[in-house]
């Protein structure tokens, strides 16, 4: 499509994460396991810390793909830290379960952790926002006795989706109170209750916190269709929330996230790109154009998800949940920040 350069966009090649960065976050212990595993010799002390389970299966070169992935993400820190850019975007990131000494949920090196951990050492205020359907919870709880590094998550309920944390009241502890901030969402959340939800809880805490640069989780598994969660959503809420983070005016470093309906995925993130980088933000057919009707089938809102109809019983279902949930949430976090 054009996106990738011009325009003051390019590509940038990654550079493996050095271990001395990895050891900011990662155990040495854990490193050690991780790169032995990936050389084909595996024990009992990896597989208790969840390399080799079913989620986190061993492969050849894991260690080096995981280092990979993440030195993308971090090469994106050091590019908004120089200055160099002011957006970065690698969908080959956002790793956000792994936890210090854990491989959990598809993730064995927390890409995002350590870019927040990084861009908070260079002085940086930092936001981290995830919009993965499933709970932030590595990136959370690496900060959860801090107020340097806010982390907001919206995801499907943890009652009936992994990893079973990210309830209302995990809003951190000393320090860090109130600057945890999880928006869990029942089954069937479609567009407008989503929004809803964004806009009363993060427009708020985001102006009140006034970040220097925000990490932005973008799993694309929040979609309705993706075979491993439950919401209901549209590619157009990605693209609402992106302009609303694009005129804030702050550095924005993006990662990818889960997805797991492929074409959906690939949608989401190039539609996503294409706002971030600047390219066709305007273009807003979501309505149903296209249909035999008009003498064509074929779709013209381009990378846009047509709106999905949303019947009047699961409004009456998602929106009083939802709408209690920012009342817990407001009233769990809001004072913390003046409002
Ligand atoms: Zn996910």
């Amino acid at each position: 499509m054009g996106l990738l350069s011009g325009n003051g966009r390019s590509e940038i090649p990654p550079v493996p994460a050095d271990r001395i960065v990895l050891k900011k976050f990662h155990s040495a212990r854990y490193l050690h396991a991780l790169k032995t595993a990936s050389k084909g010799r595996w024990n009992i002390e990896a597989l208790n810390m969840g390399i080799g389970t079913l989620d986190c299966p061993v492969f050849n070169g894991l260690y080096d793909y995981s280092v990979l992935a993440c030195g993308a993400t971090l090469t994106a820190a050091e590019l908004i830290l120089s200055g160099s850019a002011d957006v970065a975007f690698n969908p080959s990131g956002g790793y956000h379960h792994a936890g210090p000494e854990r491989a959990a949920g598809f993730c064995y090196i927390n890409d995002v952790a350590l870019a927040c951990l990084v861009l908070a050492e260079q002085g940086k205020r930092v936001l981290y926002l995830d919009v993965d359907v499933h709970h932030g919870d590595g990136v959370a709880y690496a900060f959860y006795d801090r107020s340097d590094v806010m982390t907001i998550s919206f995801h499907e309920n943890p009652g009936t989706l992994f990893p079973g944390t990210g309830f209302e009241d995990e809003i951190g502890t000393g320090q860090g109170k109130g600057y945890c901030v999880n928006v869990p969402l029942p089954v069937g959340t479609y567009d407008e209750a989503y929004m809803k939800a964004f806009n009363a809880i993060a427009l708020p805490l985001i102006g009140a916190y006034n970040p220097d640069v925000i990490v932005f989780e973008l799993g694309a598994d929040a979609l309705a269709g993706d075979p491993l969660a439950h919401l209901y959503l549209t590619n157009n809420v990605y693209a609402e929330i992106i302009k609303h983070l694009i005129s804030l005016d702050k550095p924005i470093l993006a990662t990818g996230g889960g997805g797991y309906n492929i074409d959906n995925t690939v949608r989401a993130w190039a539609l996503a790109w294409s706002i971030l980088a600047g390219a066709d933000t305007e273009h807003d057919m979501n309505l149903g154009v296209g249909g035999v009707m008009l003498e064509s089938t074929d779709w013209q809102g381009g990378l846009r998800d047509r709106t999905l109809a949303v019947s009047s019983q699961q409004h009456d279902i998602v929106m009083p949940v939802v709408e209690a949930t920012i009342e817990m949430v407001k009233a769990n976090v809001f004072a913390f920040h003046g409002l």
